[in-house]
């Protein structure tokens, strides 16, 4: 197929506006898929990302399409993810492609991530046609949403496509405006050296590493021996092709081609999303522009609840991580909760996907530390050492200063819930730089710590605007501040795993929180319980767990005979999810829930 007839794009839209539906249209209608075969969400294929709406890899597939004007048209769509947390990834696999389709949800208009999506893509040069989804639904507003997108992106919409990709309405025009109105690939020499982008890569059981590649130059061909620019590394490829979506073969991929390989490669942690690969013999003198690892940001302890299950922790984990490049792991020991593992993640969706998985698909119980960020401790003697580990924090008399990363983060929500974002925002340490309005709604940008955010920020944003705020964000770097180191302590035996920095302004509040939380979460002992706060040997906050009385079943007024069995049950599943700390039992909850802030 010469360049002239390929067409690159991908889809960017807010979470739940449509994308994987339009995606699905598609491929359905270009025949890509038997209809036997089509089942919903072709592209999304890990069941936690199903069920969360998300994509954390890139897929791709090939779409042939007749057009109108008698060409048949290769159109390969890049499904990047829709997530912060992956926001590298997904600026790398915006540049191997040329245009976007701007899916908005008519009913809803434009939210924050449809902001962040469009404007990676507008980074990476894309050409974007605006398509307005969900015109089958009586709340839909197209005339409203097209004017919403060129006040607030700043696009022309006038031209944006109606659709339903529920009801195949429009899609056809979708398919034509692909066509028209996106560019083929830019230059690309069939002669020249290799050149091609990594754009993303899976762990198969069966094939060993799967690499999604862009072709800028030359051919990628079976058989020939090739170089990654980055890592250095080379490899015989075995297998090439395309998605369609089912692997298929080919026999080479050209300039402005996009493809899989497989070559023999380990882990996938050897390819680097955004690396360059060329030949190993006669390769392309200059990789690609603007390489940079993902490097993770949040960091938390994983522990086994069972210490039987730190070996089978260990296998689950190294699993894990031969599929995903940027997360990372190494063995925590702890006083108090025994062998587990710091990880590493880019995000705290990224870190809720590992725990989710690591439970269920390998049905080990965690208990979860209070995630930090990194800090950059200062000593006295002009050393910076990057804090991941509250517990590993230098001696307070040897610190000059403490600086924390810092976020600007882009809201978007109705009016009528404006004042209580603005105290949210405000509430955690954050500075307002900036304020505005898009009809009825209204845009605040706050420039805030990232770890007052990783917790529970998102959290309590969906709950005081009852779900109609949009949120995102990007690291903007690091500041100083008067940061302190707070202790738990419980039954007087500090609780590493509890431990965390906070504002010294904030560490009274936080400490007092954190202890009446506990004192709810921990179940009483025969014995009274101390549960205090401290920062150095100071302590800033404390309440007291009253010692059990009776047995707790003698609550169940004798009689009911089934109650009690059942409540006795209860206790004992309860238990296995419990850890020792000296005398004391502590549920595992009790290490998120304590955290979490009212
Ligand atoms: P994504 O998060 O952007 O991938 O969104 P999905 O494609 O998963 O769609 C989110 C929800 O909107 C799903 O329940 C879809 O069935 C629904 N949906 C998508 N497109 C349409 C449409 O055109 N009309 C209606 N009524 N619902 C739609
Ligand atoms: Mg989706």
């Amino acid at each position: 197929t010469p360049i002239s007839r390929i067409r690159n794009f991908s889809i960017v839209a807010h979470i739940d506006h449509g994308k994987s539906t339009l995606a699905d249209r598609l491929i359905q209608l270009t025949g890509t898929v038997a209809e036997r075969d089509m089942k919903e969400q072709l592209l999304d294929a890990m069941d936690i990302e199903r069920e969360r709406g998300i994509t954390i890899k890139a897929n791709t597939v090939r779409i042939e399409y007749p057009a109108k004007d008698g060409q048949t048209y290769i159109l390969n769509l890049i499904d990047t993810p829709g997530h912060v947390d992956f926001a590298y990834e997904v600026s790398r696999s915006m540049r191997a492609v040329e245009g976007s389709l701007l899916v908005v949800d008519a009913t809803q208009g434009v939210e924050a991530q449809t902001l962040a999506n469009v404007y990676t893509a507008i980074d990476a040069d894309h050409e974007i046609v605006p398509v307005l989804n969900k015109i089958d639904l009586p709340a839909s507003e197209p005339e409203r949403v097209r004017e919403q997108i060129e006040d607030v992106i700043g696009i022309e919409a006038h031209d944006a496509i109606e659709i339903s990709a529920k009801t195949g309405l429009g899609i056809p025009d979708v398919l034509e405006a692909i066509v028209t109105r996106l560019p083929p690939p830019h230059g690309g020499d069939a002669d020249a050296p290799l050149k091609a982008m990594l754009v993303d890569s899976k762990y198969d059981p069966y094939l060993g590493v799967v690499v999604i590649v862009r072709v800028v130059d030359g051919v990628l061909k079976k058989g020939q021996r090739i170089k990654m620019m980055k890592t250095g590394g080379t490899y015989d490829i075995d297998r090439i092709g395309v998605y369609r979506p089912a692997m298929q073969d080919v026999a080479e991929l050209g300039p402005g081609e996009i493809g899989y390989i497989t070559a023999q490669i380990k882990q996938v942690r050897d390819t680097r999303v955004g690396d360059t690969i060329t030949t190993e013999k006669k390769g392309c003198e200059t990789p690609l522009p603007g390489f940079k690892p993902s490097i993770p940001v949040v960091f938390c302890g994983l522990f086994p609840v069972d210490a039987n299950d730190f070996e089978d922790m260990r296998d689950a984990i190294e699993k894990l991580a031969l599929n995903d490049a940027s997360f990372t792991f190494e063995v925590e020991t702890s006083a108090a909760l025994g062998f587990g593992f710091r990880c590493g993640f880019l995000g705290l969706l990224h870190l809720e996907v590992i725990r989710d998985r690591l439970e269920r698909e390998y049905d080990i119980d965690l208990i979860t530390t209070a995630p930090s960020v990194i800090y950059h401790v200062f000593t006295k003697d002009g050393e910076r050492h990057d804090l991941h580990n509250p517990a590993d924090m230098p001696d307070p008399s040897k610190i000059d200063r403490i600086e924390e990363p810092r976020i600007k983060a882009t809201i978007l929500v109705p009016d009528d819930y404006l004042g209580d974002v603005l105290k949210l925002c405000q509430d955690r340490r954050g500075l307002q730089l900036d304020l505005t309005y898009a009809g009825a709604r209204a845009m605040v940008v706050y420039d805030l710590p990232l770890n007052e955010v990783v917790f529970d920020f998102y959290d309590r944003l969906k709950s005081v605007t009852k779900g109609y705020a949009s949120f995102d964000y990007q690291m903007i770097g690091y500041r100083e501040d008067n940061l302190v180191k707070m202790q738990i302590l419980v039954n007087d035996e500090p609780v590493d795993a509890l431990a965390m920095l906070v504002h010294r302004d904030r560490a009274e509040m936080r400490g007092r929180a954190m202890c009446e939380k506990l004192k709810e979460l921990i179940p009483r002992h025969m014995f009274k319980i101390p549960i205090q706060a401290a920062i150095g040997g100071k302590v800033i906050a404390r309440e007291t767990l009253a010692a059990l009385r009776k047995d707790v079943t003698a609550k169940c007024y004798g009689g009911d005979a089934t109650r009690k069995k059942k409540l006795l049950e209860k206790q004992k599943a309860g238990k296995k999810k419990m850890r020792q700390f000296g005398k004391v039992e502590i549920p595992q909850e009790a290490f998120i829930s304590a955290l979490k802030m009212d």
